[in-house]
């Protein structure tokens, strides 16, 4: 059963579920109770191979997360 990073847009909770595609919608804020639930985009950082001669690498530019 996957998992799915959530985060509520009430109270901005964020916590993790086990629970089949179909259920990640109809998930409840843990904290507040909330329905207003959106999946949270995983955060992966990549850590550049420390090898020069790729251009362009080393831009390592975070976007702001975006609730709502
Ligand atoms: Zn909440």
């Amino acid at each position: 059963m996957p998992s799915y990073d959530l985060v509520c847009q009430a109270c901005v909770h964020k916590f993790e579920v086990f629970c089949s595609i179909s259920q990640k919608d109809h998930q409840k804020c843990p904290e507040c109770g909330s329905d207003k639930i959106k999946q949270r985009l995983t955060t992966v950082n990549v850590v550049g191979k420390s090898s020069g001669g790729d251009r362009g690498s080393g831009v390592s530019k975070a976007a702001p997360p975006r609730f709502g």
